[in-house]
């Protein structure tokens, strides 16, 4: 069963119960007011009617004893009559009293004899029977009568005296007159008397002869009153309904009126009730769908009315928020995209990290967020790359140093173990350590790659994450995996600058090596070429090195190497490139410099060389350098012929007698080297 029927059979049920029930109560409470109304009246009539017949009676009675006194006046004397009283045809001589005689409302008036023959009469011929009003019992007469006895002065009884008035039609009619009810005589034997129909009358008749009081098949009331004292009559009163045909129609009328009204009425309200309830229930429907497009209309400023703004007011924010994350979904693909191609396609650490803080920021919707890294020369934590900033803190975030331990991040790294959080007043904050309203912090580490070396340690950071919540366990998950991928670039990144540094460097000496020599010099010739410098090329080979292994043991012999190469790095410059190029043979690359710096960091070099013997496990070793020193492009135009210029200045140093410099004679000029000062002198 639908609302809308529901609604319907729920209001005609609240309007037309009432109804119903009030028309049911008017229905049965007016017929029965009417029945005791009728029976009052019945009462009254019953009353009227004995009174009547009471007050005919008493006069019959006066009547009858007028004619006595008027017989005894007389004195009248025996006379022989019938005993029956029916012989009254035959009027005795003496009846001369009753010719006097007012006999009033009596029509006959007899004198009978002790033995009831009648002695004498007067007015009409004496009916056949009457009923003594005095002693009417059950009897059946067509008149009624009253008797009044007759006696002598010695008490002797003469007879009586008798009055008598019909019962017909007048006494009838004066009857109902009286009483304002239609009345019938029952005690009239067969003959009908009655202010009825004939019809009426026998169903009055058949009703009282079975109950005292009682209804006609026509609806009438019907009282029957017996005779006795003062009522000598059996008579039926009948009275009219009182007269409501007209109710039944109004009330009928009534009820369907206000049936048809509470059915419109309540189709009306289901209807306006039900119809906005349905348009909900089926944009509810195509939301469920997924059509968040769809609108209610607003019909009403009602709870209902209100339901359907609410609803709407919804599905656009749901709107909204289907908007925003589709777009922090697509900005999240693009970072992880980024993420992914910086992680394959660069070794580049800041931007790695770079791209993993914007591609975790953009996965947990946080503000700002900052990544530090360890850094083992400076002791601190430092931030390599920021993002977002912070309303509640004025701090740089891409500026931020923090020691191990310091504040709340530096505890963190320091534990290695994540934390998340709200920042409160018993937070523990390094002075110059930003604040918000909440934090996630992943420490991250990447293992030594060789040996002696400190594990890389870092810190991936982030800041007030978007809406009220903090940040959660699964944000907790999501920054240890990035937190995780920034730990795998970062020994990626480390593992390669190791590889790097291995395929280019000397591992005895760490000096560059032959192949980066190669590459270096090119590099360098072009940039002094485009720039139109100086490159001058130094090359260094030890004096009678083969002596020193023979003598010391090769051991030896690699300490003095590798000292070599750190005093080579003492007498360069940040600029310069110091190369091992095979053997006891070293190169030195000095851009932007001449053929006299090349001589002097030679000179300074030879000295520093030749002053402090080199200490090994068997003891100080002394040695000594010959140095060749060609310039470009004074001495060559290509890089090969440069260093070819300085080996052949070397060869003449070498052969010069060692432990000393010589400059390569420029192409054209007189062949051979010009000398250099020997030894601390030059
Ligand atoms: P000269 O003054 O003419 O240069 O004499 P020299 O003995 O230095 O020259 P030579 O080229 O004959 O000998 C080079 C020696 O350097 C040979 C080798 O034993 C030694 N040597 C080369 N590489 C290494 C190395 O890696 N370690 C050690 N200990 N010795 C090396
Ligand atoms: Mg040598
Ligand atoms: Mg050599």
């Amino acid at each position: 069963m639908t609302l809308r029927a529901r609604l319907t059979a729920a209001f005609l049920a609240v309007v037309l119960g009432p109804v119903l029930l009030g028309a049911l109560f008017i229905g049965t409470t007016v017929p029965a007011i009417g029945a005791d109304r009728a029976r009052e009246r019945l009462d009254l009539a019953a009353g009227s009617v004995r009174a009547e017949l009471g007050a005919r009676c008493q006069r019959l009675a006066a009547a009858a004893t007028s004619a006595a006194l008027l017989a005894q006046d007389q004195d009248l004397a025996e006379r022989p009559t019938t005993a029956d009283g029916t012989g009254g045809g035959r009027a005795p001589a003496r009846h001369e009293p009753l010719t006097a005689l007012d006999v009033g409302f009596a029509a006959t008036v007899l004198l009978t004899g002790p033995d009831g023959t009648v002695q004498a009469s007067a007015g009409a011929p004496p009916p056949m029977n009457w009923v003594d009003c005095a002693a009417p019992g059950r009897g059946v007469g067509t008149s009624i009568a009253a008797v009044v006895g007759r006696r002598d002065t010695a008490g002797n009884d003469l007879g009586a005296a008798v009055a008598i008035a019909p019962v017909d039609e007048a006494l009838a009619q004066a009857l109902a007159r009286i009483s304002g009810v239609s009345v019938t005589v029952l005690s009239s034997g067969d003959s009908l008397l009655s202010t009825e129909s004939r019809a009426e009358a026998n169903a009055v008749r058949r009703t009282a002869s079975l109950h005292e009081d009682g209804t006609t098949g026509s609806g009438r009331y019907v009282r029957r009153l017996d005779a006795g004292p003062g009522q000598p009559l059996r008579l039926a009163l009948a009275v009219d309904p009182p007269a409501n045909g007209g109710l039944y129609a109004v009330l009928v009328t009534v009820v369907i009126t206000a049936g048809l009204l509470a059915m419109v009425a309540a189709w009306w309200m289901a209807r306006s009730t039900t119809r906005p309830l349905t348009e909900l229930a089926h944009a509810a429907d195509r939301v469920a769908a997924g059509d968040l497009g769809i609108k209610v209309p607003v019909r009403s400023v009602d709870e209902v009315g209100r339901l359907a703004t609410t609803f709407n007011r919804m599905t656009q924010e749901m709107r909204g928020y289907i908007r925003a994350l589709t777009a922090s979904r697509d900005q999240l693909r693009g970072y992880l995209a980024l993420l992914g191609d910086t992680l394959s396609g660069t070794h580049d650490l800041s931007r790695i990290l770079n791209v993993t803080l914007h591609t975790a920021r953009a996965a947990t919707g946080a503000q700002a967020g900052v990544v530090l890294l360890y850094d083992p020369v400076s002791k601190l934590l430092v931030a390599q790359s920021a993002i977002g900033s912070l309303p509640e803190s004025d701090v740089d975030l891409g500026g931020l140093r923090l020691k191990l331990g310091e504040g709340l991040l530096g505890a963190i790294a320091e534990s290695g173990v994540p934390e998340r959080g709200r920042f409160s007043a018993v937070t523990p904050l390094a002075p110059h350590e930003p604040r918000a309203q909440t934090y996630i912090a992943v420490p991250f580490a990447a293992p030594a790659v060789t040996e002696g070396e400190e594990a890389a340690r870092g810190l991936l950071v982030l800041y007030d994450r978007v809406g009220p919540e903090e940040f959660d366990v699964g944000d907790l998950v999501t920054l240890t995996t990035f937190a995780g991928q920034a730990a795998v670039a970062l020994d990626n990144v480390r593992l390669h600058e190791e590889a790097q540094r291995l395929s280019l460097t000397d591992p005895l000496t760490g000096l560059f090596n032959y192949r980066y020599l190669r590459e270096s010099l090119r590099r360098e010739l072009e940039r002094a070429n485009r720039f139109n410098r100086t490159l001058c090329v130094v090359a260094l080979d030890l004096d009678h090195f083969k002596h020193v292994n023979d003598r010391y043991g090769h051991g030896a012999g690699d300490a003095v190497l590798a000292e070599l190469a750190r005093r080579i790095r003492g007498v360069t410059r940040e600029v310069d490139f110091a190369f091992r190029r095979g053997g006891e043979e070293f190169v030195i690359l000095l851009p932007e410099t001449d053929a006299a710096g090349g001589a002097a960091l030679a000179r300074r070099l030879g000295a520093a060389v030749r002053r402090t013997p080199v200490t090994t496990r068997n003891g100080p070793v002394t040695v000594t350098l010959s140095i060749g020193v060609a310039v470009y492009p004074e001495h060559g135009t290509t890089g090969s012929a440069v260093l070819e210029a300085a080996d052949m200045a070397l060869y003449a140093a070498k052969a010069a007698g060692r432990d000393t410099c010589r400059i390569a004679i420029a192409p054209g000029a007189a062949r051979g080297t010009q000398p250099t000062r020997r030894g601390s002198g030059g």
